[in-house]
């Protein structure tokens, strides 16, 4: 059974007319970077009557940053996007208080290089884990790739170059952007830059069996692709009952 707990606005942040980040102070269990909770609202049903509508959030902040942080992407005709869109500092919402998810630092493969595909909000847990720290002790060099349609939606910038400027020469960003020209990272799909050579040619870090491992989140057809592509170079799904180099989620 869901223990839920109550939620309080502390801060909001509209990135666009879709895109949108809340921060929330809650008393939580204690969770992990990279791992998600339920978000949930009362909202009414079609007979009138309240039910509570809730789903699957990443936190964004590293567990020591004494908030937490949602980075959420508007579905204009879903069921609670909408409603959590229209939250307001000291509004309340329900949490749940145990988080979920494997996307942990004691869960990726070992290797040398971290390669964090991700598209859309999906760049949450990787900001939350390469926030907390671990991260580095553990990699030596840190991709960080975001897919979206339109430049703007490269959201948390401030954040990455902070990253960066923490581990100087270690930590690579590169925007995927797909429907219009951008200055830096690739134009197009994660997937079709990983099959061209482009993702490591763009990085200038090339794969290898022995240093790369990958840890894809986001829209499960990148996740598929991304997956299909990664295997035809030879890397395999990190299970717990055998290692392998490529780690995943789906957010729906
Ligand atoms: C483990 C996990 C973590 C998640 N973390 C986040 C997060 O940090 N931020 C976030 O915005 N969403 C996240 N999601 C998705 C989230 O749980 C909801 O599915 C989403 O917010 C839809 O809510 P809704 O009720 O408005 O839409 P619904 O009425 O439930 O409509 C769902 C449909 O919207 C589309 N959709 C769902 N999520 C997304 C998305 N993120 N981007 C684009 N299209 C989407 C899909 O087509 C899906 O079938 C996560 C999902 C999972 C499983």
């Amino acid at each position: 059974m869901t223990e839920w707990v109550t939620g309080r606005v502390s801060a909001v942040r509209h990135w666009s007319d879709k895109l949108f980040s809340l921060r929330v102070e809650a008393d939580l269990a204690p969770y992990q970077a990279g791992q998600f909770t339920r978000l949930g609202l009362m909202l009414p049903t079609a007979e009138g009557a309240l039910e509570r509508v809730a789903h699957a959030y990443s936190f964004v902040n590293p567990p020591q940053a004494g908030y937490h942080e949602f980075y959420i992407v508007l579905i204009p005709q879903g069921r609670l996007t909408p409603h959590l869109q229209q939250l307001q500092v000291g509004d309340t919402l329900w949490l749940a208080r145990q988080a979920s998810g494997f996307l942990t630092l004691d869960e990726l493969p070992a290797g040398r290089d971290l390669w964090m595909l991700s598209t859309g909000t999906a760049i949450g847990p990787f900001l939350s884990l390469l926030a907390a720290g671990g991260i580095a002790e553990r990699y030596s060099q840190l991709v960080l790739a975001h897919g979206v349609r339109w430049g703007s939606e490269l959201s948390y910038r401030d954040e990455i170059s902070q990253l960066q400027a923490r581990w100087p020469g270690r930590v690579h960003y590169v925007p995927c952007v797909t429907r219009e020209p951008w200055r830096e990272g690739i134009a197009g799909r994660i997937p079709a830059a990983i099959a061209q050579g482009a993702l490591e040619a763009c990085v200038g870090l090339p794969f290898s069996a022995d240093a790369s491992r990958f840890v894809l989140c986001g829209n499960p057809q990148m996740v598929k692709e991304t997956l299909q592509a990664l295997q035809l170079r030879g890397f395999r799904k990190h299970l717990r009952r055998e290692a392998g180099e490529i780690c995943m989620e789906n957010y729906w």
